[in-house]
């Protein structure tokens, strides 16, 4: 149940109902956001003079409902937005490691010439085997950070654990929570502090439900800057590395308020469906892309095989637009 408690009653009354109904306390500018399992149908009546409103739902997707808030959320990310009415498809784009001061500043020149402003590339990475490439660590965050300062370009990277959590909000501009971090509560709370936009992608054998409570998690504390992911599912299919799921994306465009980014890259796991797919996504209607180019994908230290290389990108990107304006978005 979410309640909206009226301002004028003070923070001590508001977290004191707040503790009454074991409920989380978000502090608005014009209210008190009282949130408790979707389990609790009503209020004591003696609250009833302090209530603005309040809202009663059949399962734990609350802050993150269109029942709730009907407007997708709008995400800031650098000096653009993503949600509301913007109609952005924002194209985060940059290789899956950070590798070398050298990479990573092909990427940023590829960025800046594109005219795009969000880079990716992942310092902590979170590989299947102990022996492949770990990630720069915050060697990588530096050098990320060298980024933004020196091509002012927007920084998206992922934390693997609640180890480096702190470091990784300090250093980016979007958290990125991955498919296999989702679950790591100690993440999730510690994204709930910040205000800084996190990005959580999706488990490979995650529901919908399940996906969206993990975002709850960060809402509940007070962030309202989450962003939903979906990244491939793991089916009986093994020709591709993962399957994307877009029911699932017309389902959390439909019943969410959370903008959506489609991650084509690591669905397929093979560059050359990779343009193809990056298509089929932007056609979605959703509010970002996440693709993985790098300089010479051949070389790379993680995911090889799908990475595009800078061509590759540059050509797909230039096919986008068109589609993008038949579903009234726009590539930025
Ligand atoms: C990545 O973005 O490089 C990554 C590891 O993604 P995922 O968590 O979706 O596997
Ligand atoms: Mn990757």
């Amino acid at each position: 149940m979410i309640i909206h408690l009226k301002k004028e009653i003070g923070s001590a009354k508001a977290q004191e109902v707040a503790a009454d109904i074991n409920a989380f306390l978000i502090e608005e500018p014009n209210r008190y956001v009282l949130v408790s399992s979707s389990g609790q149908k009503s209020i004591d009546e003696k609250y009833t003079a302090i209530i603005e409103e309040s809202f009663v739902f059949d399962n734990d997707m609350q802050l993150s409902s269109r029942a709730y808030r009907p407007e997708t959320r709008e995400v800031k990310i650098g000096n653009v937005t993503i949600g509301g009415n913007t109609g952005n498809t924002l194209v985060i784009a940059g290789p899956c490691s950070v590798e070398s001061e050298e990479q990573i500043q092909e990427s940023s020149a590829l960025l800046k010439r594109l005219n795009l402003t969000t880079l990716r590339g992942g310092c902590y990475k979170p590989r299947t085997s102990p022996y492949s490439f770990q990630g720069l660590g915050l060697e990588g965050l530096k050098l990320l950070k060298k980024m933004k300062v020196e091509h002012g370009l927007s920084i998206i990277t992922e934390v693997r654990d609640a180890t480096h959590v702190q470091e990784v909000i300090e250093y980016s501009d979007v958290i990125q929570i991955g498919a296999k971090a989702m679950y790591d509560q100690g993440i999730l709370r510690a994204c709930a502090k910040t205000r800084k936009p996190v990005l959580i992608k999706r488990g490979f054998g995650t529901t919908l439900q399940e996906f969206v409570q993990c975002a709850e998690f960060v809402l509940s504390g007070g962030n309202d800057n989450v962003i939903l992911c979906e990244r491939g599912l793991r089916t009986f299919e093994t020709k591709t590395r993962f399957t994307l799921d877009l029911c699932g994306v017309a389902y959390l465009k439909e019943y969410t308020n959370c903008p959506v980014v489609l991650d084509p890259s690591h669905a397929m796991g093979h560059a050359y469906g990779v343009p193809d797919l990056t298509r089929a996504c932007t056609a979605m209607g959703v509010d970002g892309l996440l693709i993985e180019v790098h300089p010479n994908p051949k070389v790379a230290k993680s995911d090889a095989s799908q990475q595009l290389n800078h061509e590759e990108f540059e050509t797909l990107l230039s096919t986008l637009n068109p589609l993008a304006k038949a579903v009234h978005r726009k590539i930025i």
